[in-house]
């Protein structure tokens, strides 16, 4: 086991999106929390609070320029535009991996219980290169989100992608970890997907996850819909194999239609009637459009990895 030496740096790493109502308490709160791991010799002073403001509407940048100027504990990264929840984590990751040791990422609406944070160091000082925050209970989820959670993980899974349920993007990751991370390149990036890839020593730490402080959800049932897709369809082929079987199926399906109605006919029986053709054609049609759809999300992934494009522009750090 590797040992580590006490008092390495920490970057709390805080994708913020139009989060104006949430910033002050949140900012109050993690540098308690950042204060309290100081005086305990378990973080080094030189450990920051990093806020990735990630195109932000409202006067989100303006308050971390404030609080950088006020106190040198909150960092900012500032992205070019809004590129969503996971190109922010990750520009604010590969950012604060240049001066940390580990970084923690969590939202900036506090749902993931900070005070876990404590054992997620200690477990990087037992050797861990990544710690996950697993929630407990989804008690203060609404059914909706849970069952669609649920849902999705079971997916995933099914799929053979590797991933750990009930956990969001609320963990430590070690310099280490991060440099491996780095290597992954893939422009339609799943964190959690990629994340679990990477190896070395891990563990988890259970919380229970709190409901938003203030501000809306910024994950309406669209964008969760699209991060399933990009999710499976970034870990998996699978989805194509089982184009391929139920083709194959569809195919012996059809060879004992033939049979069936070569007999009729020689029977001397009326051939096939208006029903079941309606129903073969939209049948066979409606499945032809999904195999195709199915094809079309790997074929648009293709393209788009291909080119290569900046999965974020930083347009200023403050540190
Ligand atoms: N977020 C972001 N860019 C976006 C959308 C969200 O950086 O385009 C951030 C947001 O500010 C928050 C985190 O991602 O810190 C998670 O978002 P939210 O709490 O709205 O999602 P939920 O908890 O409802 O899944
Ligand atoms: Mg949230």
């Amino acid at each position: 086991m590797m040992e580590r030496e006490k008092n390495d740096i920490l970057y709390l790493v805080v994708p913020c999106y139009n989060e104006q109502e949430v910033l002050p308490e949140t900012s109050k709160r993690l540098k308690e929390k950042m204060e309290s791991l100081m005086e305990r010799n378990m973080i080094s002073r030189d450990s920051r609070i990093m806020f990735v403001n990630d195109g932000s509407k409202d006067r989100t940048w303006s308050m971390i320029e404030e609080l950088h100027e006020q106190d040198p504990i909150f960092a900012g990264v500032k992205l070019s535009r809004n590129r969503g929840h996971q190109n922010a984590l990750l520009g604010g990751l590969m950012t604060a991996k240049e001066y940390a040791d580990m970084t923690i990422s969590l939202d900036a609406d506090l749902q993931d219980d900070i005070d876990v944070i404590d054992q997620m160091v200690e477990k990087y000082y037992d050797g861990c290169e990544i710690v996950y925050g697993v929630r407990s209970a989804r008690t203060t989820d609404t059914f909706f989100k849970r069952f669609t959670a649920e849902s999705f993980y079971h997916m995933i899974s099914m799929m053979g992608g590797e991933i750990v349920f009930n956990h969001a993007d609320y963990r430590l990751m070690s310099k280490r970890a991060l440099e491996e991370m780095a290597k992954y390149k893939e422009v339609n990036l799943f964190l959690r997907g990629i994340v679990p890839m990477i190896g070395f020593k891990t563990d988890v730490v259970t919380y229970e996850r709190h409901e938003r402080m203030a501000g809306e959800s910024k994950y309406p049932l669209k964008k969760m819909l699209a991060l399933a897709i990009d999710g499976i369809t970034s870990l998996s082929t699978k989805p194509i194999r089982f184009i391929v079987f139920l083709g194959l199926f569809i195919f012996l399906c059809s060879i004992g239609m033939l049979i069936y109605s070569l007999v009729q006919h020689f029977l001397g029986h009326t051939s096939i009637g208006w029903t079941s053709l309606i129903v073969s054609i939209w049948a066979i049609g409606g499945l032809q459009l999904l195999a195709i759809g199915v094809i079309g999300e790997y074929i648009g992934k293709i393209y788009l990895e291909t080119k290569a494009r900046p999965r974020y522009i930083i347009e200023k750090v403050l540190n």
